[in-house]
């Protein structure tokens, strides 16, 4: 039985946005504010910028910022990783230094944890950091950094002991990114956009105090990392929508949405918008197609299904109780509803799909959805590492037999020379 009582928070908060709110306040100094009191995320821990709420009241709070029309916290891209790591492994100084500059949008950040070798094999890792006098010198490739070009710090997982064992040689840091031995360069992408980098570290300095958790802890670490990921791959289907009333928050926040947001403006597209397809199908008449009726209504329901498994996890989240099946599922849930959906987005708009920019549907949406949805199956984790994860974990099956992992890293054959 829960102590928060639904009504009172409600009430709460919105007593609150109602004294406190204005448009007319600077983005920065809202969400200062939002920090100091909790409010921004509630479900934080009161003493890191939250009120300890259970994470399934977090969506009532939510509903009063959105009745009121308040600008929230920053809270899309890898800077909600980077903070999900830093509550769960960072020091003090890591959390004091970082987490209210990741609320309030001062910082963003980037995930350089694949490489050109390693990317399913993520513990495959040749990205080095060496120890050389007060500092961490590192030198390697990461590739598909999303927002690099736009961050100021990086989640890097790099090796630092080639003779321990594959998952125990690796260690995980915050690394500046605003330094000339990180180069980035933008990767234009078959949709258009140029969300991701390849990341090219040379020599690259870390100070001893930004490593997270202990040496050779990298990979427990990056796994808090990568369970958030794929945890809120149903969040992808919401992108920040610029508000266009007048006042300063909303002018910033637009701003903001144009620039340091970009890469993620195709994520809806990505997720596969099931939210288009009944419109549309209306609007071309091949809702009286009997088959395409019957591939819409398949859609529909395993996206229901898929947002019913997710509400779920957050449910069983909420509760305290540890995650289920479901957790691991959502994931590749979401795969199979952007799959579908991109098929029924053919049924519906059938050549005429493939038209780009302002000559196709919706003015080129529905070929960027094609474009896009092939990203869900392989971003965060593949959708056959996905069921790998489900046969051993949630089914027990017997793992893959695998002879990487009781050697010295450094005599483990890989594709990659280092
Ligand atoms: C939109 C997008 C954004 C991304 N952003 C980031 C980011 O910000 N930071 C970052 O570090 N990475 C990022 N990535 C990279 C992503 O995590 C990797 O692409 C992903 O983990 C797959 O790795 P890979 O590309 O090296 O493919 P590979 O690992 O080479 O896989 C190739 C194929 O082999 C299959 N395969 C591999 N191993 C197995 C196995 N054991 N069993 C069965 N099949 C297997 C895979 O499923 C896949 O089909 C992003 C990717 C995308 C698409």
């Amino acid at each position: 039985m829960s102590d928060f009582d639904e009504q009172a928070i409600r009430a709460e908060a919105r007593a609150w946005l109602e004294a406190n709110w204005s448009p007319d306040l600077g983005l920065v100094e809202w969400r200062n504010m939002l920090a100091d009191t909790g409010w921004g995320m509630p479900a934080w821990p009161k003493e890191w910028y939250g009120r300890g709420l259970p994470a399934g009241l977090a969506p009532v709070v939510e509903e009063e910022f959105q009745r009121i029309g308040a600008v929230g916290v920053a809270r899309m891209g890898i800077r909600m990783l980077a903070a999900a790591t830093l509550l769960e492994h960072g020091s003090r100084m890591h959390k004091e230094k970082f987490l209210r500059r990741i609320l309030t949008g001062e910082d963003a950040w980037c995930q350089l944890f694949s490489e050109p070798g390693c990317g399913s094999d993520l513990a495959g890792a040749t990205t080095r950091a060496e120890l050389k006098g007060n500092r961490w010198i590192v030198n390697g490739q990461k590739v598909w950094t999303t927002s690099a070009h736009h961050a100021q710090y990086g989640l890097l997982l790099a090796r630092t002991d080639w003779d321990a064992p594959k998952h125990k040689g690796l260690s995980y840091f915050v690394i500046d990114i605003d330094q000339p031995g990180v180069e980035v360069y933008p990767l234009r992408q078959m949709n258009g956009h140029a969300s991701f980098n390849q990341v090219f570290l040379t020599d690259a300095e870390v100070a001893p105090e930004f490593m997270v958790g202990a040496l050779g802890e990298g990979w427990k670490i990056a796994t808090t990392t990568l369970m958030n990921e794929r945890r809120n791959a149903d969040s992808l289907r919401r992108y920040a929508q610029p508000n266009f009333k007048p006042g300063r928050a909303y002018a910033e926040e637009r701003a903001e949405i144009e620039t340091v947001m970009e890469p993620y403006k195709w994520y809806p597209q990505r997720a596969g918008r099931v939210d288009l397809v009944v419109e549309r199908a209306k609007a071309t008449g091949r809702n009286a197609d009997p088959t395409v009726r019957q591939e819409i209504a398949k859609l529909l329901i395993l996206s229901k299904t898929a947002e019913w498994t997710a509400r779920r996890a957050r449910a069983a989240q909420a509760q305290g109780r540890p995650q289920g099946p479901e957790g691991s599922l959502g994931k590749l849930i979401a795969s199979h509803v952007a799959r579908a959906a991109a098929h029924v987005h053919t049924l519906v708009s059938g050549a005429d799909a493939m038209l780009a920019g302002k000559d196709g549907p919706l003015d080129g949406v529905i070929a960027e959805i094609l474009l896009s949805v092939p990203a869900t199956s392989i971003a965060g984790g593949t959708d056959e590492i996905q069921r790998n994860i489900i046969a051993e974990r949630v089914l027990k099956m017997p793992k893959e037999p695998r002879t990487d992992t009781d050697r010295p890293f450094r005599e483990v054959p890989r594709n990659i020379i280092s």
